[in-house]
């Protein structure tokens, strides 16, 4: 019998073996990845050592490499946007940390929210000149998201997170939706009670976009190592070694770009910094034009509902519906078999019209949550030459490539870091007992989320 070995970055050592993608929609739909360095296999001296080729790590380095000509390196345990950053749902929002702009005005203030507001949206733009200046071809869907009522008991939520963002932050493009506008919007089903419409956002082929990064990282003058894993760093004042299985790697300045994948021995910067947690999605088999629209669901907008265990939604270009959300703890197969019975349970439950509802694929990946939910980008006081960009706590995919082009332009060009997206990451307190935690507030929002 085989025993399954569980992975979980909170305990597991740092990566040592290369492996290939998982079996996502977006690598069967990929086509090809675009060339990279292959594994490092010499040692080299370089200005800037980024970890993680994700969208932080690739977007650092083509904004180092092209605006200020920094030699720089990316070193990938495994291939090019391996991690979150190929796996995602795609949600491109102006989005930093998990809370609604309301949550985020009760805890920082009205000054603070402002600021944080105008700086999601600096993150979207990044990803969009990102998508311009690179020609990457990424399926582009439609402008617009929405924030749907899951069930009625949530419109005061949406009411009260409309009235922040016209009164307070000035975003008066944002509309309100009742059911029959949200209906007529392409959004039916049993769990459209009303939504919140904002114009600025899109989605896309996540990988494909990771992929035209790397290219125009390399293009610009960066080198990426895939199938190179950092297996152990040494720092000697502000001169840096970086072991990897076939190369050791001497760098003026690292950039730790590994989010949910980081373990705490990479650095000791992690240590108990970080909760990993696992966001999951199903892909479903395409459905008819006729199909959706008896279901009601025709809209290409992202879509997001209330529950705080969130979904998230959208349909594909080719008539499949893909969702998402958390819930599983550990990647067992008995876990992950869960979670995807679960996810197709909600598209029958939210969309009864559908019939033979089954998933053509379903993964996992790592994201990171912070202690206070939010994500940091910082350069250390306690440790010369090393920066981070991480924590995104789920929605990371435009204010990743926003914080790599944040530390290029510190790094680069002595840029300082807005205030309100720096310093380092908090503890958490009773750090062992992460996942006990994540298992509790996990079940207290499976609760609440029914009511
Ligand atoms: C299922 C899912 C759905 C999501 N949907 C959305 C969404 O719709 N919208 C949104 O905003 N966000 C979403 N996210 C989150 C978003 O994808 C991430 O926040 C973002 O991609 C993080 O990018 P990154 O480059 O920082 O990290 P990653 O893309 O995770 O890259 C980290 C890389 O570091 C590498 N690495 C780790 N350790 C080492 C080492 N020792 N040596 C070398 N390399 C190493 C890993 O192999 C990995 O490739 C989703 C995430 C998941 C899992």
């Amino acid at each position: 019998m085989t025993t399954y070995k569980r992975y979980d970055p909170l305990s597991a050592d740092l990566p040592h073996t290369p492996m290939e993608y998982p079996d996502t929609y977006w690598w069967a739909t990929a086509n090809t990845a675009p060339s990279d360095d292959g594994k490092l296999s010499e040692n080299i001296d370089t200005d800037v050592a980024i970890i993680g080729a994700g969208y932080t790590g690739l977007s650092c380095a083509y904004y180092l490499a092209k605006k200020y000509g920094v030699r720089v390196h990316v070193l990938e345990a495994h291939k090019l946007g391996w991690g979150c950053s190929g796996r995602n749902g795609s949600f491109m929002r102006p989005a930093i940390g998990r809370f609604l702009w309301s949550e985020y005005l009760k805890k920082y203030g009205l000054n603070q929210t402002r600021s944080l507001f105008q700086e999601s949206f600096k993150a979207l733009n990044t990803m969009k000149e990102l998508i311009e200046l690179g020609s990457i071809e990424c399926d582009k869907q439609p402008d617009g998201w929405l924030r749907v009522a899951h069930n009625k008991n949530r419109w005061c939520v949406l009411e009260r997170e409309y009235k922040v963002l016209q009164q307070y932050l000035g975003y008066k493009e944002v509309s309100l939706l009742s059911d029959a506008e949200v209906t007529a919007h392409g959004l039916g089903g049993t769990e459209a009670h009303g939504a919140i419409y904002y114009p600025h956002a899109f989605s896309a082929h996540p990988l494909k976009v990771a992929f035209g990064i790397a290219k125009m990282a390399r293009e610009a003058g960066a080198t990426i190592h895939t199938a190179t894993p950092v297996t152990r760093w040494d720092q000697n004042y502000n001169q840096h070694r970086l072991i990897t299985p076939h190369g050791v790697v001497n760098a003026k300045h690292v950039v730790i770009a590994t989010n949910g994948y980081s373990t705490e021995k990479l650095h000791p910067s992690l240590k108990a910094r970080l909760m990993p947690v696992l966001s999951s999605i199903v892909v479903t088999r395409p459905f008819s034009p006729d199909e959706l629209i008896k279901a009601g669901f025709t809209t290409t907008n992202i879509v997001i509902d209330t529950r705080k265990l969130l979904n998230f939604y959208r349909l594909l270009p080719d008539g499949r519906i893909l969702l998402g959300s958390r819930g599983s703890i550990t990647e067992s197969p008995k876990d992950d078999f869960r979670i995807s019975n679960d996810l197709l349970n909600t598209i029958k439950y939210k969309f009864p019209k559908l019939n033979d509802v089954r998933a053509d694929y379903h993964w996992s990946g790592w994201v990171a949550l912070s202690f206070d939910s939010m994500p940091r980008v910082h350069s250390l006081k306690s440790h010369t030459g090393v920066s981070y960009a991480i924590g995104y706590n789920g929605s990371g995919t435009t204010a990743s490539v926003y914080f790599g082009k944040l530390l290029a332009e510190h790094i680069g060009g002595g840029v300082q870091i807005p205030e309100v997206l720096g310093g380092p990451l908090s503890a958490f307190p009773f750090s062992r007992f992460r996942r006990v935690g994540q298992r509790l507030a996990f079940a207290a929002f499976k609760y609440q989320d029914k009511k």
